[in-house]
């Protein structure tokens, strides 16, 4: 016999009910979660049973939580406090926000510069131009894939740009890769692709 401490932290669950299908007699279906037989809520969202096990089912039971895919549950030997399953407790502090941006509305251009981005179909190449002043190209680098682009312009030519415009270029040189790639024409500042041919 031995004795088991379960512990199930329901906000990590993704619900795939793997557990039940190892232990049906400790997880029940709970809509899009499963349900700790037995378990009293402790903590938060986390739910904790204990109990003597003969040896099949405590098997079954470190079975049933090992193969969960996100390590919602914890096993622990309840006499000697050994960890046989470590479960991951849900960051509850950690913040969730909407993205939501409005290009029109929210942009604001880099007094640095801007780029000017196309693709070579006869190099197969991307070909970024950046312009200190209006219609002055001061820098051209060409490559055929975005990240040899920019750490080049990141750290070789360290343009040092505000960090949305790093953002802007890395955007614009994973659509013009995919363009070159599939044959599609790319537009720059354009979110949608036409094919070519
Ligand atoms: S295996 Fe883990 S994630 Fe899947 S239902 Fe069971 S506890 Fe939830």
């Amino acid at each position: 016999m031995r004795k088991l401490k379960i512990i199930f932290d329901k906000k990590t669950c993704i619900g795939n009910k793997a557990c039940m299908a190892v232990d049906p007699e400790r997880w029940e279906n709970d809509e899009d979660k499963v349900k700790l037989v037995g378990g009293k809520k402790s903590k938060g969202d986390t739910y904790i049973f204990e109990k003597k096990f003969d040896d099949e089912e405590a098997h079954i039971v470190i079975e049933g939580a090992q193969v969960c895919p996100v390590n919602a549950i914890g096993i622990v030997d309840a006499e000697t406090g050994e960890e046989i399953v470590t479960m991951k407790v849900s960051d509850k502090s950690s913040k969730i926000v909407e993205a939501k941006y409005d290009d029109k509305k929210e942009f604001v251009l880099d007094p640095k510069g801007y780029f000017l981005i196309r693709v070579d179909r006869k190099e197969k190449k991307i070909e970024v131009a950046f312009c200190e002043k209006p219609n002055v190209v001061s820098l051209t680098v060409k490559g055929s894939k975005p990240i040899d682009i920019y750490q080049i312009i990141i750290n070789k030519e360290k343009l040092e740009l505000r960090k949305d415009h790093y953002a802007y270029l890395g955007r614009e040189l994973e659509k013009a890769y995919i363009a070159l790639k599939e044959n599609i024409e790319y537009v720059q500042d354009d979110d949608c692709f036409e094919r070519k041919y």
